[in-house]
């Protein structure tokens, strides 16, 4: 595995110096030690896979993070969202653009996954011109179409009902993606917590208390999240020759058997673990083990890991390689370790699931990564 020398050489001098900084702490030395080489094996391991990341949303190009992503071998899918919340997620146009400089400056690491404004749903001309922009990022190379959250939950029509995944507005756009044969990312509802009630043990409580707008508990006039997964559902069933794959997932992140039953009623359907591992995590290990080896068609790797424009990038690279090396040891390994506080079993999948859900399974469900 020639490509992993290069780290060791570059990476040896600073070991030198802990070495020798800490000779007084023979202690500390050994646990410093056990620590780097437990992620450095993991990461290892993980890049052989040659990986694909099939969600991730990057908004900065920098050469340390492409010398990452060569490194480790990795693909990424990136992922554009319109969130009228954030000025720069506001501006669809301009995140394309961005979006097209980091896909190029990749030397092939990296994919686009576009999306359209709902925003506009209203405008007479919306389907037309969602058509003809994600048809003009087709022609340039995108792979993928994301629809979010904020269809379901945050949108009105002109009436004041919420729109909806199902909406007959959005046959025309669902329809345009099956015939270019691409894949519709959807991530539509939340996690069963936002819907309460309150439960700060729960992986995504955090992201609550950052994020009230999303926390639905004693707001009235929202839709359940049934009647997003069912309108989800709905599309599944209406257009059977499109590529789904329900993103964090498909938001039944606490119930695998609910999945499984997806799986089997809409051969169309996949989900990504993206931001979920933590309720893999916590599930029963033999039971989340069973489902993936039974389901290992239907399961594709992804984090929504992020790079914001603002970001320390030296550190949110230890956070992505933090979590590549965790995901891989609850998923490849039978080590036990902490995470979270909590005391987390590993999978050990056999190495062809692992093949699947690490690299082959996105390259089925996605073509063109
Ligand atoms: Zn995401």
């Amino acid at each position: 595995m020639s490509y992993w020398k290069p780290l060791r050489l570059r990476t040896l001098p600073t070991a030198c110096i802990v070495l020798v900084a800490c000779l007084s702490f023979p202690s500390l030395v050994a646990v410093a030690q056990q620590a780097q080489i437990g992620r450095d094996q993991a990461l290892e391991a993980f890049a052989a896979m040659q990986p694909i990341d099939v969600h991730v949303h990057v908004f900065k190009t920098d050469p340390t993070f492409q010398t990452l992503l060569e490194r480790l071998h990795l693909t990424l899918q990136d992922i554009l969202v319109v969130d009228d919340t954030l000025a720069y997620r506001k501006q669809l146009e301009a995140q394309i653009t961005d979006a097209w400089a980091l896909v190029r400056l990749s030397h092939g690491h990296v994919f686009l996954c576009t999306t359209f404004d709902p925003y506009k749903f209203a405008e007479p001309s919306f389907d037309v011109d969602a058509v003809k922009q994600i048809d003009r990022d087709f022609a340039q190379g995108a792979v993928a179409v994301k629809i979010w959250k904020n269809i379901g939950m945050e949108i009105k029509n002109p009436d004041g009902k919420f729109i909806m995944p199902d909406d007959p507005k959005f046959a025309p756009i669902y329809k345009d993606i099956a015939r270019h044969g691409k894949t519709l990312m959807t991530h539509v509802a939340e996690p069963d917590v936002a819907w309460g009630p309150p439960d700060p043990s729960d992986p995504s409580w955090s992201y609550y208390q950052e994020n009230p707008q999303w926390f639905l508990y004693n707001k009235p006039g929202f839709p359940s999240k049934r009647q997003i997964l069912d309108a989800r559902d709905h599309v599944l069933a209406e257009n059977p020759d499109l590529r789904m794959v329900g993103v964090h997932l498909g938001s039944m992140e606490k119930n695998l058997d609910e999945i499984g039953a997806h799986f089997d009623r809409y051969p169309n359907f996949a989900v990504d673990m993206a931001a979920r591992m933590e309720y893999l995590m916590i599930a029963p290990p033999a039971k989340v083990r069973a489902f993936l080896i039974k389901y290992q068609d239907r399961v594709l790797y992804g984090t929504d890991l992020d790079l914001v424009a603002t970001a320390n990038v030296q550190e949110s690279l230890e956070e992505w390689q933090s979590t590549y090396a965790r995901d891989w040891k609850f998923l490849a390994t039978g080590q036990t370790f902490e995470y979270a506080g909590r005391k987390v079993q590993g999978l050990e999948l056999p190495t062809p699931v692992l093949q699947k859900i690490f690299r082959s399974n996105a390259l089925h469900w996605i073509p063109g990564l």
